[in-house]
């Protein structure tokens, strides 16, 4: 048990880092679990504070000063119950949440400059151990309705609806054109932020409570909405944002210039021997540099490093200050040996005689804010140099493509393609189509995977509503 100083007398410490040397050739977690005795002493560095900021400041809200105390005390099946009530994958939001932007960043303790308590990596601990030590959610009291629900998308979106349906009585059968569960957190987010057996497990533990899958079958291909929604009493879509957002680069349609998604993608697949087809990209003894700098930058460059990259390059066109990326992610990057190439704009991308790739950068600096209050990059005459690489990889991000059958089923969207609410909307995330609810990146653009988790959560709230079962 805790003592009132034990945020003094105990340091921080969301769990050790693996040595660079050690961890940049392999693809694994890099962050040591906490055990029993460091998240206790964690835990008690909470102070417990009154309003807690940090759980207004987490997008799902959860209950953390409380399960935090519950941890204090060793209650680990209690914690593992109460962090379940507000999120549908606390083990998963646990190690890729940018904490230091949400959670984290609130805590008190930073005002203090005594360093915030480790909420993401104590979360992750308690689903961890509790699924080792045999805890599950309780079922016992659930009530079949003899409803079904068809769940496109099998992403956090998805999965956090098709836990509340499942927990209500109502049967999610989950449809996915991949071979896995998980969307971008299996297919995008590579093994040293999150390794694949944490979502085989929630895969397990969602199939023991109801929950159907039912993949490689892509909606609109192999199944017809038609076909759902005739079968299904209600349909979610959770079918994310994948829309390769170009740089407008001279040169960027080049051999040798890669698009980051179906990078990281067929390196996740080469790893799981799914691979099929498309030729795997290693960037081994390769000079490489990526463009962006959000969090499929921060992977691309990573991912290079454990191929084996020569130099990995990531320039981004705005300040470190101003990147969009998580600081942790830009920060273990450095340590792994990316160079920053900080207000830095690619404007052309050549190809010299012998195959390899010659990238201009010109410079700038950051000129008045734009409508959404962050500086304008302005370019700075006369400063053009020259980069020469072997691979290019553009992460400028994603949007969302609107899928063919939406116009046919009255599916509204805006101008970015992103689904938007029905004009009178009875229940929370209904669609312009009162049987199809819709929630996670295919609503909000490109975002995080807790925001995603609480939208397919409320969306479920939503559809027991409109089936008159909540
Ligand atoms: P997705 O995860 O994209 O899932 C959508 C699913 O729908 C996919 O499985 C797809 O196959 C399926 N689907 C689509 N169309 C159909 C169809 N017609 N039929 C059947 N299935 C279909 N967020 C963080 O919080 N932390 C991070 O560290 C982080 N890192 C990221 C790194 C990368 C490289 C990327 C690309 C994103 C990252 N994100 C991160 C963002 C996060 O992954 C997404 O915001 C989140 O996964 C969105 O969840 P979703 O369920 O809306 O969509
Ligand atoms: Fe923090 Fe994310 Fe967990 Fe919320 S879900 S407590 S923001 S790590």
């Amino acid at each position: 048990m805790s003592d009132v100083f034990q945020f003094l007398n105990v340091p921080r410490n969301p769990g050790e880092k693996v040595a660079v040397e050690k961890r940049k050739f392999v693809f694994k977690e890099i962050y040591s679990p906490l055990d029993k005795v460091t998240s206790g002493e964690q835990a008690g560095r909470c102070l417990s504070c009154g309003n807690p900021y940090c759980s207004w400041e987490c997008p799902v809200h959860n209950h953390i000063p409380h399960w935090l105390k519950l941890v204090d005390e060793g209650k680990l099946f209690e914690a593992a119950e109460l962090s379940h009530k507000t999120n549908s994958l606390p083990e998963i939001c646990g190690r890729v949440c940018p904490q230091d932007r949400l959670c984290e960043g609130a805590c008190t303790l930073n005002q203090v400059d005594a360093g915030a308590v480790s909420i993401g990596s104590v979360e992750k601990y308690i689903t961890d151990e509790a699924f080792k030590a045999g805890w599950r959610p309780d079922m016992s009291g659930v009530i079949p309705t003899g409803k079904k629900v068809a769940v496109i998308g099998a992403g956090p979106a998805g999965l956090g609806c098709a836990d509340i349906l499942v927990r209500n009585g109502v049967t999610p059968v989950v449809f996915d054109r991949y071979e896995e569960i998980g969307g971008l957190l299996t297919f995008g987010i590579p093994e040293f932020k999150l390794e694949k057996e944490v979502i085989a497990t929630r895969r397990k533990i969602m199939e023991e409570m109801g929950v159907e899958f039912r993949l490689k079958t892509e909606i609109g291909k192999d199944v017809t909405i038609e076909t759902l929604l005739a079968d299904y009493d209600a349909v979610f879509m959770g079918m994310g944002a994948y829309k390769y957002m170009k740089g407008g680069i001279a040169g960027e349609e080049l051999p040798g210039v890669l698009e980051a998604l179906p990078f990281l993608v067929n390196n996740v697949r080469n790893s799981m021997g799914t691979l099929e087809g498309e030729a795997f990209v290693s960037m081994q003894g390769k000079r490489v540099v990526v463009l962006g700098g959000g969090d499929t930058a921060m992977d691309c460059n990573r991912t290079s490093i454990r191929q084996g990259a020569a130099s990995v390059i990531c320039a981004y066109r705005r300040d470190e200050e101003n990147m969009p990326g998580s600081k942790r992610e830009v920060a273990n990057a450095k340590e792994e040996g990316v160079e920053f190439a900080w207000n830095s704009q690619p404007v052309k991308i050549e190809k010299n005689t012998d195959g390899s790739l010659a990238l201009t950068l010109v410079s700038t600096q950051l000129g008045a804010p734009d409508e959404k209050g962050r500086r304008r990059p302005e370019l700075v005459a006369g400063s053009e140099r020259v980069i020469e690489c072997d691979h290019v990889i553009v992460a400028f991000g994603f949007s969302v493509e609107p899928e063919s059958w939406f116009d046919a089923q009255g599916v509204k969207t805006d101008d970015w393609g992103r689904t938007i609410a029905a004009e009178k909307q009875t229940f929370k995330h209904q669609t312009s189509n009162p049987k199809i609810f819709a929630g996670g990146d295919q609503v909000r653009g490109a975002d995080l995977v807790v925001r995603a988790v609480y939208e397919g959560r409320n969306a479920a709230e939503g559809i027991l509503a409109y089936l008159g079962e909540w």
